[in-house]
């Protein structure tokens, strides 16, 4: 039988990270139970008629919901102060689910244009096929989500801090745009993590995470989760999720689950790591600006302060003299591998102009931010003072 660990006390997150959600079998073990297995057996035919009515408690099918996935989605539920939730395959199938599963053909979007690739062909021409405009704006322009508004609107959506150049939204301001208007907002919240931003609290009603990043942290596997109120999952996401099987697999929620174990100690510490490279690379001739969310110079700093509790595992900066300059950066780099991930355990660099962010006109990559010189870095768990010395090696290479 499976037993909750949990007395339902409030615990603090460090706490909750390494507890909530467990769920112990008969044999008492210690870590979280594996479960390996498709389906799940009834002892009588009344039993199964009782599970498919709902009538009493119990699992299915993993498509619906498995022992080890529900045990990650109660521990995010738990760091989030969510509801309900429902673990997925991967972000991008948290982020395609959470959207589609609420509208319908003649249905309207707004979008804050600075997406994650893959969003923003979820938005732009995957609801379309379905019937459903989007417009795209720029996030931070409040007057700009007011002004897209429909009598048709929806669902407003964004990212924030947004990949690559780390802007930051005012979530509390547009959650209040989009209520007014009938709207729901739903927050891409990656590149902030559950420790240094809390959507929900900010009035946002849905909060999509790809797991694959500090979730996981380790680099190992794909995840996601769709986290909300219990009465919008059960209005909307809940029969989609059973019937289109973005489900998450038992083996990678249990990695999962292991990696919240250590989210709060690794996202601080690749926090405080990160800003300590931003102090440096911005003090360097060869580099023309820094962007990270924990300096008071970054133009969104206002709003940092409101809303994110700490600054970025994350920075953009860039290089003078451009794509070449860029590119001899990171090859020259020894320690910091070039990656287009982020969130994990080893730092990486990308060059967005030409990876991640590579399909986007160069008008667009202009409006963007992302200009031929620009580079992110996503700082891992190495001595800070390893890096330095990698990125202090790598500026004189570009010298
Ligand atoms: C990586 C990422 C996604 C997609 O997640 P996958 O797990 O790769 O599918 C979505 N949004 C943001 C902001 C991301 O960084």
């Amino acid at each position: 039988m499976l037993k909750k660990a949990d007395g339902g006390r409030k615990l603090r997150p460090a706490t909750a990270m390494v507890h909530r959600g467990t769920m112990r079998s008969g044999f008492g073990e210690t870590s979280e139970a594996l479960f390996l297995t498709q389906g799940f057996v009834y002892d009588s035919a009344e039993a199964a008629e009782a599970r498919f009515k709902g009538e009493e408690p119990g699992f299915i099918y993993s498509r619906y919901a498995n022992p080890t996935t529900r045990m990650f989605e109660e521990r995010m539920m738990a760091l989030e102060g969510a509801e309900d939730a429902r673990a997925t395959a991967s972000g991008m199938a948290a982020v395609a689910a959470a959207m589609q599963c609420q509208v319908t053909a003649g249905d309207h979007v707004v979008a804050a244009r600075a997406l994650f690739g893959s969003c923003r062909y979820v938005v732009e021409t995957v609801l379309a096929r379905c019937g459903v405009a989007c417009t795209l704006i720029d996030g931070r322009d409040l007057d700009a989500w007011r002004a897209a508004v429909r009598p048709e609107t929806k669902v407003f959506f964004l990212e924030s801090p947004t990949n690559p150049t780390l802007e930051v939204i005012d979530i509390a301001a547009v959650a209040e745009i989009a209520h007014a208007a009938g709207a729901r907002l739903v927050v891409d919240n990656v590149f902030a993590t559950p420790m240094q931003q809390r959507p929900l609290e900010l009035g946002a009603d849905v909060v999509v995470y790809s797991a694959t990043k500090h979730i996981d942290g380790q680099g190992r596997c794909l995840g996601g989760i769709v986290l909300s109120s219990k009465n919008w999952i059960d209005e909307y996401l809940h029969d989609y999720f059973r019937h289109t099987g973005p489900s998450l697999s038992p083996f990678n929620a249990w990695t999962l689950l292991k990696g919240l174990e250590t989210l709060p100690l690794r996202v601080a510490h690749q926090t405080r790591s990160a800003a300590r490279i931003a102090d440096f690379l911005i003090e360097r001739q060869e580099i023309a600006k820094v962007l990270y969310p924990g300096r008071a110079d970054h133009p969104d700093a206002d709003v940092i302060v409101r809303q994110m509790s700490g600054g970025s595992t994350l920075l953009a900066f860039e290089v003078n003299g451009g794509k070449r300059a860029a590119f001899a950066f990171s090859n020259a780099l020894e320690i910091i591998l070039i990656s287009n991930n982020l969130g994990d355990a080893k730092s990486l660099i990308t060059h967005p102009a030409t990876t991640t962010h590579k399909n986007l006109s160069p008008e667009a990559r202009a409006e963007l931010g992302i200009s031929d010189g620009l580079l992110r870095l996503s700082v891992g768990l190495e001595d800070v003072e390893d890096l330095m010395e990698d990125l202090e090696g790598a500026l004189t290479a570009v010298r």
